[in-house]
């Protein structure tokens, strides 16, 4: 299989046609921003560690019962996917009040939510991401009430999954952003989820292992990268 016409280019993965019904082929490239795309760069094999993490993930979960789009990667940078009719939700879960929460609202960095939250932002730049609620939500059509509580139990699984199994190497969840779409009436986990989309915490020294380290320049990107990608990946065999 093989990448055919671009269909999307986003700011860090480029989304091609393929000649396979119902397939597509998302290449992770070396693109990193933030703040919305204010700040960014090229960081070599960025894109081969984010696509090696987020494919772990959708096979860890696949095999947990969580529908992915993810069917395999054709090489360290282009993963096969199922094509789906995306939903412009980012659906964030968060276990600790850190990043735009804190910004935003009188929470303390640090402190544990328990519950952890769900808060479900409308997908669009130019309006910076807005976050809605369910009656946004609903009133905008984005999903069905039903939809909306099958994402909302899919994110929530997702996260004690993936908390688990980060925990297992050290590494607090504190929080990551998933999205969906479907095909047919079936709700499937789409995007990625990998360094560039979640926040995590090295256990004993506190130390950010994310694309906080690119945002805020806490230290080299790529070293962090690298480390948090092979530490993530052998998790599993811990389990
Ligand atoms: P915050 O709202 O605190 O900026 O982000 C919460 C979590 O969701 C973080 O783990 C962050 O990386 C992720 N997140 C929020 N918005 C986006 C986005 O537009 N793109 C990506 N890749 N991750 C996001």
């Amino acid at each position: 299989m093989k990448c055919k016409d671009l269909l999307i280019k986003g700011k860090a993965k480029s989304v091609y046609t393929t000649d396979t019904k119902g397939k597509l082929i998302v290449e992770f490239r070396d693109d990193i921003t933030a703040f919305d795309g204010g700040k960014k760069d090229v960081l070599k094999n960025k894109g081969c560690h984010n696509a090696g993490v987020s494919a772990f993930f959708f096979e860890y979960l696949e095999k947990n019962g969580v529908k992915t789009h993810f069917f395999t990667m054709l090489d360290p940078y282009h993963m096969v996917v199922r094509k789906l009719e995306m939903i412009p939700l980012e659906v964030i879960v968060r276990n600790i009040a850190a990043g735009s929460i804190v910004r935003n609202y009188p929470f303390r960095e640090g402190t544990l939510l328990d519950p952890p939250l769900i808060v479900i932002d409308y997908k669009d730049d130019a309006r910076h991401d807005p976050m809605l609620n369910d009656e946004i939500i609903i009133a905008l059509k984005l999903v069905t009430p039903a939809e909306l509580i099958k994402i909302k139990k899919v994110a929530l699984d997702v996260n004690r999954l993936l908390s688990v199994l980060l925990a297992a190497e050290g590494i607090t969840l504190v929080d990551f952003k998933i999205e969906f779409g479907r095909k047919g009436k079936t709700i499937y986990l789409g995007d990625e989820i990998s360094m560039d989309s979640m926040r995590l915490w090295d256990k004993k020294t506190g130390e950010s292992l994310d694309k906080d380290v690119y945002r805020f320049e806490k230290g080299d990107v790529m070293t962090i990268y690298n480390q948090v990608a092979q530490r993530i990946t052998r998790s599993v065999k811990k389990q």
